[in-house]
């Protein structure tokens, strides 16, 4: 058999996994396997040479059983429904297994970014905002930035809500930017957050990580975070890093700073001065303690996990890995943190920007840090404690402390 590559079947895959060690009853598995609600649109956006485009849109809100849902929205070429509805529902399991009063959703409208002028862009993400504005609330559900989206566009979008609404309400999109009531610590959370849990993995499995290696797949907002913090918090050495343009390495480690000037004014991680150029395909595949996937999805998969060298992957994209390359990193015994307790931090701090906006007052980057270290610590242990006790692996522990959680909300509700 071929190995599905349709994301929304691999997350109701994981959640069946889940859903068997729990014994739900049929009903609640019925229920937590789809989404609750789903919004499809077309964006008509006028271009710059006075053509008219119609893009697609969608928002999922998986479930809000235990409060509004949240997630992000994405700007991708290869979008499609099934991609945000499995994102949808890791959401879910995300704010479920950080233990954040929120539910989980995910938006995403088909596009390629890089060929829209910021113009275009623009329109296109007010036009986006005009389609769920009805549909979304600091008491419904909280949209913030994901892959090709960022604060500049959550500017616009929240923007365009509070001009419809006709009244201010910052705590309707977080990962804004912080003039607009963005929170301090939020663009390097995602990252900071996954660093907080690689912390916690090495004193589990006593690892030095002052003399760790690493290659990090994905140079945006995540990817380029991880890089500055592994090294700056953990000490580790970067040897490689890649962008959607091709990889980079050198032995000797790759220094932050020149990359980010090199990606500033190249746009692009490739031909970083003192470095050699890598595949995308061969970084996944190098000789390193530590892997991090920080890109997108499907990343590594049944074709390439037997050749997968690192024995820890920290899994910052959300679904990189694969049911069957899962099973063979389980066969291995190679240590993975996966994905929605990993990449927990951005909704964590999320979460902070919502209740700072709440409460008009502000903390310090200081304050939403350790805050943020509180969580992700507690959300590391409750699963590595959960999969010693149940001798599964760290992901289906994540499932089983989330989707537990999830359960029991919507029986105090009385839904199922
Ligand atoms: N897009 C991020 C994620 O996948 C953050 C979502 C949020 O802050 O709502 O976790």
């Amino acid at each position: 058999m071929t190995e599905t590559l349709n994301p929304f079947k691999i997350a109701q895959a994981q959640f069946d996994e889940a859903a068997d060690i729990l014994q739900l009853d049929a009903a609640m598995r019925e229920f937590l396997r789809v989404p609750m609600r789903e919004l499809h649109f077309s964006i008509p956006v006028k271009m710059d040479d006075g053509s008219v485009q119609v893009f697609q849109g969608f928002r999922v809100q998986y479930n809000d059983a235990r409060g509004p849902s949240k997630g992000g929205i994405r700007f991708h070429q290869d979008e499609t429904i099934d991609t945000v509805r499995a994102l949808s529902a890791w959401m879910t399991w995300k704010t479920a297994v950080a233990d954040i009063p929120l539910g989980g959703a995910k938006g995403g409208i088909i596009c390629d970014p890089r060929n829209l002028s910021e113009g275009e862009l623009e329109r296109l993400s007010r036009g986006y905002m005009r389609n769920i504005a009805r549909q979304i609330g600091i008491t419904q559900d909280i949209p913030a930035p994901d892959v090709n989206t960022n604060p500049k566009i959550m500017a616009w979008m929240i923007d365009e809500y509070e001009t419809l609404m006709g009244w201010h309400e910052p705590g309707v999109i977080t990962g804004k930017p912080l003039a607009l009531g963005g929170s301090e610590g939020r663009t390097a959370a995602t990252a900071l957050g996954g660093i907080f849990t690689l912390r916690e993995a090495a004193k589990e499995l006593n690892v030095d990580l002052t003399k760790s290696t690493a290659a990090i797949q994905g140079f945006g907002n995540v990817g380029s975070f991880a890089h500055k913090l592994i090294i700056e918090v953990l000490g580790v050495k970067v040897v490689a890093i890649s962008d959607q343009y091709g990889g980079i390495y050198n032995a000797d480690g790759i220094d932050y700073d020149v990359l980010r000037a090199h990606v500033d004014k190249t746009g692009k991680v490739v031909n970083m001065e003192g470095t050699t150029p890598i595949s995308n395909k061969n970084l996944l595949e190098l000789d390193v303690d530590i892997l991090v996937p920080g890109a997108i999805e499907n990343q590594l998969t049944a074709v390439n996990a037997d050749n997968i060298k690192a024995s820890i992957i920290v899994e910052l994209a959300n679904g990189p890995t694969t049911p069957e390359a899962d099973e063979i990193f389980n066969e291995k015994g190679i240590y993975i943190i996966p994905d929605f307790l990993c990449n927990a931090g951005g909704v964590v701090v999320s979460y902070f920007e919502m209740v700072q906006n709440g409460y008009q007052y502000y903390w310090d980057e200081a304050l939403v840090n350790q805050r943020l270290d509180s969580k992700m610590t507690t959300a590391f242990h409750a699963v590595h404690n959960m999969a010693q006790e149940k001798g599964v692996s760290n992901r289906v522990a994540a499932y089983l402390v989330a989707v537990d959680r999830v359960v029991e909300a919507v029986s105090l509700r009385g839904w199922v």
